[in-house]
C-alpha cells in the first residue's frame, strides 16, 4: 500500500530541493553556547540560537536540574491531573506567575502546546479572535482548533487593528492575540496601542512572549514591561525553551479563572505528559537568578547595542530596533545564503533566511545576540560581516 505515498513524497521532496527550500540539519558536537563546534570539528561563534541569556549550559542551572532529577526522578509517566503533579510543578507555576506579574500559571510541554491549548476552551462560535498577520505558527494552529470567528489584522497596522476590532464588535467576547516580539524582524509589538484599542472595543489581550520573557523590559519580565502595560494583558503564553535555560516547556499565565478553567479543559494539558522534574527544577533556578539580578539582560542589551552600532558603522543594512534579533538585510536570496556560507568559513555561525520564511525579495541573515558573547566575539562578527560583505558586494556607502 505504501508505494503510492512513497512516490508522492519522493516527488514532493525533489520539488522542495529544486526550489532551494530543503532544510539540512547541521549537527553540532558540543553543548549549546557562544562557542560551538560543527561536524567537521571546527569551532565557530554561534549567532543563531535563542540562547539570549547564555543559560542553555549554565553550571548552576545544570546543577539544579541534576538535583531535581535526583530528588524527584527522571519522569512522571503521567499527565498532571492523574499522578503527574509534584511540589516543584506547583512552585514553578507560582514562580512564573510572580515573575510575569500574573495571577496564575499552567505548565505545558512546550509553548507550541500552550498556544494549541489556550483558544478552544475559552472561546466558542459566538466569540472573535483578532490576530496579527505575522503571528507564530503555533498561534495560527491553536486558532484553527477553535470555533471563534477569526479576524486577521495587517502586521504593525494599528488602524487596521482598530477596524478589525470594530468588525468583531457584535461578538460575545473578543480576544486580541499578538506575538510580543516577531522573530523574523525582531520588532516589538506596540502593546500600549494594542491595549488601548482593546479597551476601546472591550476586548481582551493575549501576548505570546516567547522571544521576550527573561530579558525584554527593564527587569526582563517581557514586552508588557517594556511597553508599560503590566496588569493590562490578560493572557501571556511563553516558552522555557529560549532565554529561560532553553530546555523545553511552556506555559499560559493569566487570570485565576482562566487558568483554573484551562486545567479542566485544555486538551494538551489533560492528554499529554507532565514536564520532567529536571526541567522544572532548572527553570525554577533560572527564574530565581533572573529575579535576583538584571546583570544578564543588561549585558545582552549592551552586547546588542554594540553589535547593531558596529554593523551600521561597517555599512551593513540592519533593520532598526533594540531586540537581540538583528536582521541583516541582503534582499537577494542567493546573496543571503552565499554570505552565511562564507561567514561560517570565517568562524561566524549565522543562517540566511529566505522565502517562504520571509517575504520574497526580503532575504536576510538573522543574527541573534547573546549575553554569553564577549565584546571581542561581537567585534569579530562585525569584522567578518564587513570583510565578507565587501567581498560579495553587500556593503552600502
Ligand atoms: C519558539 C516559539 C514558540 C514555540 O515554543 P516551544 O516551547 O519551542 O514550543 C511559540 N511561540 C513563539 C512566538 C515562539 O517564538
Amino acid at each position: 500500500m505504501y508505494g503510492a505515498m512513497r512516490d508522492e513524497l519522493k516527488a514532493k521532496l525533489a520539488q522542495i530541493r529544486a526550489d532551494g527550500l530543503y532544510k539540512n540539519e547541521r549537527v553540532i558536537t558540543t553543548p549549546q553556547g557562544a562557542l560551538i563546534s560543527v561536524k567537521d570539528g571546527k569551532e565557530v561563534i554561534n549567532f543563531c540560537a535563542n540562547n539570549y541569556l547564555g543559560l542553555a549550559n549554565d553550571p548552576s542551572i545544570r546543577e539544579a536540574a541534576k538535583k531535581g532529577m535526583d530528588q524527584w526522578g527522571y519522569g512522571l509517566s503521567s499527565v498532571r491531573f492523574i499522578c503527574g503533579t509534584q511540589a516543584p510543578h506547583k512552585q514553578l507555576e507560582k514562580a512564573v506567575s510572580e515573575f510575569l506579574g500574573m495571577e496564575d500559571t499552567i505548565l505545558f510541554g512546550s509553548c507550541f502546546d500552550a498556544n494549541g491549548a489556550v483558544f478552544e476552551p475559552l472561546l466558542d462560535q459566538d466569540c472573535a479572535i483578532v490576530t496579527d498577520s505575522l503571528n507564530h505558527a503555533s498561534i495560527i494552529d491553536g486558532i484553527r482548533l477553535c470555533k471563534a470567528e477569526r479576524f486577521i489584522w495587517e502586521h504593525n497596522d494599528y488602524k487596521d487593528l482598530d477596524e478589525k476590532l470594530k468588525a468583531a464588535s457584535s461578538k460575545k467576547m473578543t480576544l486580541v492575540v499578538t506575538d510580543g516580539v516577531f522573530s523574523m524582524d525582531g520588532d516589538i509589538a506596540d502593546l500600549k496601542t494594542v491595549c488601548d484599542l482593546a479597551e476601546k472595543h472591550k476586548a481582551m489581550v493575549m501576548v505570546d512572549d516567547s522571544h521576550a520573557t527573561g530579558f525584554v523590559g527593564k527587569t526582563g519580565r517581557g514586552t508588557h514591561e517594556h511597553n508599560g502595560v503590566m496588569g493590562r494583558v490578560d493572557i501571556i503564553t511563553t516558552t522555557f525553551g529560549k532565554a529561560l535555560g532553553g530546555a523545553s516547556g511552556g506555559c499560559i499565565s493569566g487570570k485565576a479563572e482562566v487558568v483554573e478553567y484551562l486545567r479542566q479543559k485544555a486538551r494538551p494539558y489533560l492528554f499529554s505528559n507532565t514536564l520532567m522534574p529536571s526541567i522544572v527544577a532548572g527553570t525554577l533556578r533560572t527564574l530565581e537568578m533572573l529575579s535576583a539580578s538584571t546583570a544578564l539582560r543588561d549585558r545582552l542589551e549592551s552586547n546588542t547595542r554594540r553589535f547593531r552600532e558596529g554593523m551600521a558603522r561597517a555599512g551593513l543594512e540592519i533593520r532598526p530596533g533594540t531586540h537581540p534579533i538583528t536582521p541583516v538585510m541582503l534582499w537577494d536570496e542567493k546573496l543571503a545564503h552565499a554570505m552565511a556560507d562564507r561567514l561560517l568559513e570565517e568562524g561566524i555561525y549565522v543562517i540566511g533566511f529566505s522565502f517562504p520564511v520571509v517575504p520574497r525579495g526580503k532575504a536576510r541573515i538573522r543574527v541573534q545576540i547573546s549575553a554569553a558573547h564577549t565584546e571581542a566575539q561581537i567585534d569579530q562578527a562585525i569584522a567578518a560581516f564587513a570583510k565578507v560583505g565587501a567581498e560579495l558586494g553587500a556593503i552600502k556607502k
